[in-house]
């Protein structure tokens, strides 16, 4: 029997396998499916780069190498960390590629049976599951009516070579869907981007050569979530007032957010590529499709546009939350229903879901980190999940939490938190939060990177179990702080609005 069966060797399998040889379950097997590791890195368009920087995306005891402050990874740089991440930490040894999971079953004596495709099976009393939820295309109702043209799920897109001199509709403005109406508007002969409503708040990956995500510091995202309507004003006339045409696209795009929490209420576009299409490459944004004729040749919009002689659409309408191999029940299970989006309240600690946790602004993968430290943590014994009533209670109040902040956005993808609301949530469960009080009046220079550098996951590894002080130290002093920008005086602004309040920086978020 095996200690603990993870499905999955994308970064969500690979640094949660890590996590669990770290906590001494050293009879752990990771199962991939593909040949090689990396999940949607490994396959996704030629030329994807990630939406969040290095820094962000780094694991936190892994340096990305000098130099990289500002740097995007390529998918191939991404695998290739992950690739040395592994090696460093001898998780390739317990990854079996080519190893595809057919089934699962658990038995009424809670072990688990796995079915392999070639016919081997395995048993553990323990599975993570970080198959990823980037597998199943999502499409609208009327794509079913395209009988006459090329469709294409952003899935299946590898360059634009198939749409040169095309009529081409995109569907969908999110962080894919961007990046691929640029390619493609740069070779058509036209074409579209059909939004349905906004394309989340888009913001550029670099302002002046630095990383922008740097910005997403304790500093101002420590502030109360109303804060985020002042804020989205701020930076919406500081982008008018560049008097630059794809600046202005994107102001004119994120001024269709009309969340009570402004930018706070809703995902972040972290690429300037359709405001780009727009500006130099004659994309058009159109409202959703309402009408489809003569197989998709000729479509209308709910915003009264035709769109005709269409040749192909693009589909970058995400991906139906659905595991097949599970068990029915647990197939479509609802991340909101999950206790941190991980721990089913009946399954408890047999089952854990990483990857399930998608955050507006940061990057996902310091939230898989996170969520690998507790999977260790519960599984080795070492910390215990509370009772099932509470784990439900704790669901709830978060899911409660996200809804209200992000309203409609949240009630769609329902995997969709708070990038520091959620950290710190689960930074109170490990007991790994930084202790910013401390740092203040003992190390100000710590505590000036804590509050305005990157809240990526190094932070979390200088006290609690799991800590690697020194080695965090090292890590922290070499990342990139905010200069004081018109972020940096947003947060203190804001700091002087809501007083005592916010003050000190809140420690504790979330239930
Ligand atoms: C195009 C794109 C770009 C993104 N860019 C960023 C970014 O810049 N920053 C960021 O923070 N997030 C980004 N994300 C979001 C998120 O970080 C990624 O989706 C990430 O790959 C999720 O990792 P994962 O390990 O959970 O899943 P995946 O990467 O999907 O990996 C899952 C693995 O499970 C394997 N698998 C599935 N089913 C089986 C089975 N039955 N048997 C065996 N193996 C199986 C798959 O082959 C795959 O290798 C991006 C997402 C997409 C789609």
């Amino acid at each position: 029997m095996i200690d603990c069966i993870v499905v999955g060797a994308g970064p969500g399998g690979i640094v949660c396998t890590k996590e669990l040889l770290e906590h001494g379950i050293s009879n752990t097997v990771c199962l991939e499916q593909s040949d090689r590791i990396g999940g949607v890195f490994a396959s996704g368009y030629d030329n994807l780069l990630l939406t969040s920087s290095a820094v962000f995306s780094m694991f936190s005891d892994f340096w990305i190498g000098d130099g990289k402050d500002h740097h995007f990874w390529t998918k191939d740089e991404a695998v290739d960390y992950w690739s040395r991440y592994a090696d460093h930490y001898g998780v390739k040894q317990h990854v079996r590629l080519s190893s595809r999971v057919a089934k699962a079953t658990i038995g009424e004596d809670g072990v688990w049976k796995i079915d392999l495709e070639s016919g081997e099976v395995l048993r553990s009393r323990r599975l993570v599951l970080a198959a990823g939820n980037n597998r199943i295309p999502r499409y609208p109702d009327w794509h079913q009516s395209l009988t006459g043209i090329q469709i294409l799920h952003s899935r299946d897109y590898r360059n634009a070579n198939a749409f040169q001199g095309k009529r081409v509709l995109v569907v969908g403005g999110g962080e894919s869907g961007s990046d691929i109406a640029l390619e493609v508007a740069k070779v058509a002969a036209r074409s579209w981007v059909s939004l349905r409503r906004s394309t989340g708040w888009i913001v550029p990956r670099k302002r002046e050569g630095r990383a922008a995500d740097i910005s997403t510091h304790r500093g101002i995202w420590d502030l109360p979530r109303e804060f985020g309507v002042p804020l989205s004003k701020l930076v919406l006339k500081l982008e008018r007032a560049r008097m630059d045409p794809v600046f202005d696209v994107l102001a004119t795009l994120n001024e269709r957010v009309r969340n009570p929490k402004g930018l706070w209420g809703t995902y972040g576009t972290k690429t300037l590529a359709l405001p780009q299409a727009v500006a130099y490459h004659g994309c058009t944004v159109v409202g959703d499709i309402v009408e489809v004729r003569e197989g998709g040749r000729f479509l209308r919009t709910s915003d009264g546009v035709e769109l005709d002689h269409v040749d192909a659409v693009v589909f970058c309408t995400g991906y139906v939350n659905r595991v097949p191999f599970m068990p029915e029940e647990l197939q479509s299970c609802d991340p909101r229903s999950l206790y941190k989006h991980m721990f089913h309240t009946r399954l408890r600690d047999s089952l854990a879901f990483i990857g399930w946790a998608r955050p507006g602004f940061g990057s996902q993968f310091p939230i898989m980190e996170m969520q690998s430290r507790l999977c260790g943590g519960v599984f080795s014994g070492k910390l215990a999940l509370p009772s099932s009533a509470e784990m439900e209670r704790v669901a709830n109040l978060d899911s409660a939490m996200f809804l209200e902040q992000f309203e409609d956005t949240a009630r769609n993808i329902r995997s969709l938190v708070d990038y520091h609301r959620f950290m710190n949530g689960l930074a109170r469960v490990i007991g790994c939060h930084p202790p910013l009080l401390k740092c203040f009046f003992a190390n100000p220079r710590l505590w000036l990177q804590l509050m305005y550098g990157p809240t990526q996951a190094t932070q979390f590894r200088l006290v609690g179990p799991g800590k690697k002080p020194e080695l965090a130290r090292e890590i922290l002093n070499k990342l990139p702080i905010s200069t004081f920008n018109h972020i940096v005086k947003a947060g203190l602004r804001g700091r002087v609005k809501y007083g005592l309040k916010a003050l000190l920086p809140r420690v504790i978020e979330g239930s």
